[in-house]
């Protein structure tokens, strides 16, 4: 194997995107001790601690019921079928957000209908939701992406005026606030989830579906164990979809440090915007904004980086051992497996532009200073450099 060493070996330190070991690493005792009590037990499917947690995500997203289930693909689709929408119904929902958002519609027998997006928060653009609304709609599913809550007053407007169910696709955004409100409360029901790198996140897979409505509850509970009231006795075709307790008592153990971790989040992102300024790139790269009442709590730390040159940047960063990522390359509207919803290129050109431009940045709440100041450094040199040629010909 031959080794280039290269010019300043000593800064070339890999910076990963994200790394989940140094939280373990900060709560290992007290997480390994809730799993051998779990093993003792041998109690690994429901029980006192999805019980547990589920009392206690409903109180920190300020809901009056939590039901929990195996992922917050599972809970979009169990919210959906609990509101008896599927064949036949339409759901708008936004292009720009991961693929389970639209998928869950399909897997509940209802047809998803896109909207643009706002291309300053990324979220659906909510003046564009009434004229997609028709005899059909039954509901719609604004995405909190990256961790900042859609705007929601249209939407209740909306959803009062043609009688609509609102369910939020809260899974990047537990914690997140819109006029002082928790996301999980915005809508009928609050999905969420538990994928280890939300920023909520288990040992595996896991969900959550929050609700005001109690007459929602018990279907929401049945749904995800193949709709059995007891005795095998089916109301519903539900799913197996039950929350591990293993995975209760592990989250159980993680929400107690949540505030910490948004916390450090918001800082990075704070960080970031103060120095990419002081650097003066910002006519390179554009920053994420914080909406008007907003708590936006980072999932992703998500810039701009226009006129086709993010794929150069994310090479020279990548080359600098920098890790980022896109999210999301190619908007929902356009996927091979959505294709019979009929639409085409050129459709939601926000959408297109912002999966084109998007590019986050490492901002896990655990990024030691030392790396986030040379993704600091190594941004400002290639922002720089990106100016040059457009100079020269000046
Ligand atoms: C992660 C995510 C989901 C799906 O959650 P899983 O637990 O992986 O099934 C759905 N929507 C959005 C916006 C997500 O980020």
């Amino acid at each position: 194997m031959t080794f280039i060493v290269p010019l300043n070996a000593g800064s070339d330190r890999p910076v990963p995107f994200i790394d989940l070991v140094p939280q373990f690493q900060s709560m290992s005792a007290e997480v390994m001790a809730v799993v051998e009590r779990v093993f003792a037990e041998q109690k690994f499917i429901g029980g006192d601690e999805v019980v547990g947690l589920e009392e206690e995500i409903a109180a920190y997203c300020d809901s009056r019921f939590a039901v929990g289930c195996n992922s917050g693909t599972d809970a979009l689709i169990i919210a959906l079928q609990a509101l008896d929408i599927g064949e036949g119904d339409e759901v708008i929902t936004t292009p720009f957000s991961f693929f389970a958002t639209a998928s869950s519609i399909c897997r509940a027998g209802a047809t998803p209908v896109f909207v643009d997006i706002d291309p300053v928060t990324f979220n659906m653009d909510v003046e564009a939701v009434e004229d997609a609304i028709t005899p059909h709609t039954k509901a719609i599913m604004p995405v909190h992406l990256f961790g900042q809550c859609c705007d929601m007053e249209p939407l209740w407007r909306l959803s009062q005026k043609y009688q609509l169910h609102i369910v939020e696709d809260a899974c990047q955004a537990i914690g997140a606030e819109y006029q002082g409100r928790r996301a999980g409360v915005l809508g009928t029901v609050g999905c969420f989830s538990f994928f280890p790198t939300k920023n909520l996140g288990g040992a595996g897979d896991g969900g959550m579906m929050t609700t005001d409505d109690p007459e929602l509850v018990p279907k929401l509970r049945r749904l995800r164990v193949h709709g059995d009231i007891g005795q095998y006795e089916h109301l519903d075709l539900g799913m197996n979809s039950r929350l591990d307790s293993l995975q209760a008592a592990v989250l159980r153990v993680k929400l107690k440090q949540l505030d910490n971790w948004t916390t450090a989040r918001q800082a990075n992102a704070q960080r970031y915007g103060t120095q990419f300024q002081q650097a003066g790139i910002l006519d390179a790269i554009t920053l994420p904004k914080i909406a008007h009442e907003r708590r936006h709590v980072f999932n992703q730390y998500c810039i701009r980086v226009e006129d086709g040159r993010r794929d150069h940047v994310m090479q020279q960063l990548k080359a600098a051992k920098i890790g980022c990522a896109v999210y999301y390359p190619k908007p929902l509207h356009l996927q091979t497996c959505f294709k019979h919803l009929g639409y085409s290129q050129g459709q939601f050109p926000q959408a297109e532009a912002a999966s084109r431009d998007i590019l986050a940045l490492p901002s896990y709440p655990e990024l030691p200073i030392a790396d986030q100041d040379r993704v600091i450094d190594t941004m400002v040199k290639i922002c720089r450099e990106l100016r040059q040629p457009a100079r020269r010909a000046a």
